[in-house]
């Protein structure tokens, strides 16, 4: 097929594909460009406690839109900064913006209790590159922004994925312990992908097993992928940790999950990742929803 593509730039010329012009490869150049104009913004996924439907936090997720080619999806734009230097920077804008946004937040929804707790509670994750986990001053950076801002340390979540954990285990502990005798908490993302051993990860002071998309998305359909989430809840149980379900689109998915006692769920069934003009609004709904089903719960006891 490559072979078919390369040999045939003509018609490539003459009839461009959509899609691949809305997402060419963005240069290093682009990309410093944008960090240095502070072009890079901040979508925000809510992640929903399974059994009551409780707001328990949102992940903090990269978003660039370049002037020319559209949006760039972080799986492509991430590891240009990640080879060009540029992810200490970005990694700290995403958070400035993002305590600046979660601190603000109980005052941004006006409506009905002026003092929710549940938006004084909130937590927030943020991605973490393997790049920078030997970055001790990043991670200093990192414990000011949130003291600016008036965050305790444990409502943020530094997300790490299980390979960029796993790839030096011995350094990735000694860190790893630093950053939650900081104060960090700190969670294990897209795990079932790599090949962690589990001695590996019992010494490593997690707080949250993320189930890698992949087999939440396909639970319903396959016996392997319910085996590996129901795996890593029960595990997840053992070691004491949160576990979190990533990839969440239908309520069959939902109950499936609320059946193993999962405690908490991510995913478009909730909400897609969201701008952060457009949150208030979308709490104040769904708070009213839950709301009503909690009524109606009570009045069918
Ligand atoms: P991730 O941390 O595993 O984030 C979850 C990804 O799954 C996000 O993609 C999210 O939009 C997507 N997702 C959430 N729910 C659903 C669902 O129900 N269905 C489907 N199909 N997808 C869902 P996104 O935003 O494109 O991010 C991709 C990856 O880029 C992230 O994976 C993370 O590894 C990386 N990333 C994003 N922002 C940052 C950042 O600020 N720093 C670093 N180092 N990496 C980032
Ligand atoms: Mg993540
Ligand atoms: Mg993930
Ligand atoms: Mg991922």
């Amino acid at each position: 097929l490559q072979e078919a593509v390369r040999a045939t730039p003509e018609t490539r010329v003459a009839r461009p594909d959509p899609v691949e012009r809305i997402n060419p490869t963005p240069t290093e150049a682009d990309l410093r460009a944008a960090v240095n104009a502070g072009d890079i913004r901040v979508a925000y996924q809510p992640k929903a406690r399974c059994r009551s439907g409780t707001l328990a936090g949102f992940e903090a997720l990269a978003r660039w839109d370049h002037p020319d080619h559209g949006n760039i999806p972080p799986d492509v734009f991430v590891p240009i900064a990640e080879t060009s230097g540029l992810i200490d920077r970005l990694t700290l804008q995403v958070a400035s913006q993002a305590l600046r946004w979660l601190a603000d937040l109980p005052g941004e929804v006006r409506t009905g209790d002026q003092n929710d707790p549940v938006l004084n509670r909130l937590q927030l994750s943020l991605n973490i590159s393997a790049r920078t986990l030997n970055n001790r001053a990043l991670f200093d950076e990192l414990a000011a922004i949130c003291r600016k801002n008036r965050v305790p340390l444990d409502r943020v979540i530094l997300e790490l994925t299980e390979t960029s954990a796993m790839e030096d285990a011995a350094v990735s502990l000694n860190t790893l312990t630093h950053l939650r005798l900081q104060g960090f908490s700190l969670s294990i993302d897209d795990f079932g992908t790599g090949y962690s051993s589990m001695i590996q990860l019992v010494r490593m002071p997690f707080s949250e097993i993320k189930i890698d998309k992949s087999f939440v998305m396909t639970a319903m359909n396959s016996s392997e992928s319910r085996a590996v989430v129901r795996s890593v809840v029960d595990l997840g149980r053992s070691l004491g940790l949160e576990t979190t379900a990533e990839g969440v689109e239908d309520e069959e998915t939902m109950r499936y999950l609320k059946s193993l006692s999962c405690d908490i769920a991510q995913g478009y069934l909730i909400s897609r990742p969201l701008f952060a003009e457009d949150i208030p609004a979308w709490y104040v709904e769904r708070r009213a929803k839950l709301e009503a089903r909690r009524i109606d719960a009570l009045h069918r006891l």
